[in-house]
């Protein structure tokens, strides 16, 4: 199969959809990989590393897109880049086509296969192709959150892990799923107090069981919620209600509670944010103070470390890209329902259920 990587063309995107690494796997399974020029530099690829790979690059996205069989992404397809895609070509990208209609008339227009990286499941019931991003935000936030924590950037002038002497800073995590697992696990070795709230007891007993009291859990009441902010240093929000915006947990005249120049982290912004107060950042400019408290909202966290989150993608896309170009795609699904699971177009019929119902379309 020839199997094509165009450079992303969304502003602030770095990252790329095939590292090296997968180039070289795919020839090695006798594919051919077409990679645009310069696509991976943002992530600290060099052509010369594809060509070393055994890809071929190509100088222009039109070429890419005439040429490849199936082409591997990372955001959505942009309007330019839709225009570019035929009937019987195959997309694998992240695709997020329930709120947005423009996108999805393009695609069933099109006529192309896509495979939406975020809707591929697996036997746990998780979402192997999202979960890697959860790692690198969950894991970020502490790191950013500390940053904004010195006082020159607004925050209480405190250092997470203290010093002999000196008490660690408090760091709250609403939500123990993969961001919060992660963010714990880096606040924790920052030298922190943690403290996690969810409303799983299921998962609040399997923190425990893992840390061995090296941070508390708590049930995440209301109650709960708002008594733990009033002593923390920094509090991360990483809840999700799979399908839904994200709840507010945290109220503006709440944060006349907290202590001020705290820091709040909403990794949850990319669903609306889980704190009343929190409005989407970008990387240029990623916080902003309420009432007091710092905010960090970043809405695309994996991007401010694109080669981490492109190896990390990279690695859980592999299997699957794999045996799209093996296979083909209809016997790769046959084989696989949680690949089946990520079909959410199949020329010019919608075949995701949760993105008909949320436009109103057939599928
Ligand atoms: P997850 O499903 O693994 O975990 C979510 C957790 O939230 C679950 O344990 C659930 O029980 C808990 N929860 C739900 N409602 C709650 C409530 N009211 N109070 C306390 N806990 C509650 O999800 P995840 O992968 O960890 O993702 C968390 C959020 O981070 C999502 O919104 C995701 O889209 C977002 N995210 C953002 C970025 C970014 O760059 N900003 C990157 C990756 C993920």
């Amino acid at each position: 199969m020839i199997i094509g990587c165009p450079k992303e063309i969304k502003p602030q995107e770095f990252r790329v959809g095939l590292t090296p690494g997968a180039a070289l796997e795919a020839v090695k399974h006798g594919h051919q990989v077409m990679v645009q020029t310069g696509a991976g530099i943002g992530a600290g690829f060099e052509d010369a590393d594809y060509l070393a790979a055994g890809a071929q690059i190509l100088g222009t996205a039109e070429e890419v897109f005439a040429n490849a069989e199936m082409i591997v992404k990372v955001k959505e397809p942009q309007a330019a880049e839709r225009a570019r895609l035929r009937k019987g070509q195959v997309l694998f990208t992240y695709l997020h086509l329930a709120p947005d209609r423009a996108q999805t008339t393009d695609l069933l227009a099109s006529g192309v296969t896509a495979i939406a990286y975020e809707t591929v499941t697996d036997a746990r019931g998780g979402l192997p192709l999202l979960a890697p991003m959860s790692e690198v935000a969950g894991r970020l936030a502490p790191q950013v959150g500390a940053w904004t924590l010195q006082k020159a950037n607004g925050g209480r002038g405190i250092l997470l892990g203290g010093v002999p002497g000196v008490l660690p800073g408090n760091v709250v995590v609403i939500g123990g799923g993969v961001v919060g697992t992660a963010a714990a696990r880096v606040a924790i070795g920052m030298g922190a107090n943690v403290t996690v709230l969810d409303r799983s007891l299921a998962r609040l007993s399997w923190l425990d069981d893992l840390w061995q009291g090296r941070l508390i859990t708590q049930y995440a009441s209301a109650a709960a919620t708002a008594e733990s902010i009033k002593t923390a240093d920094m509090v991360i929000g990483a809840v999700l209600v799979p399908g839904a915006a994200a709840p507010k947990l945290i109220s503006r005249a709440q944060l006349a509670t907290m202590r001020p120049g705290a820091v709040l982290v909403d990794v949850a912004i990319d669903q609306g944010g889980c704190f009343e107060t929190s409005r989407a950042t970008t990387h240029q400019d990623p916080i902003y103070e309420v009432e007091g408290i710092m905010h960090y909202c970043v809405a695309n966290m994996p991007g401010a470390v694109a080669r981490t989150s492109t190896l990390a993608l990279g690695n859980a896309t592999m299997p699957f890209m794999l045996a799209l170009a093996n296979k083909g795609w209809k016997q790769a699904c046959a084989d696989d329902a949680h690949l089946l699971a990520g079909l959410n177009t199949h020329a010019g019929h919608l075949t995701y259920a949760a993105v008909g119902a949320a436009l109103d379309l057939p599928s």
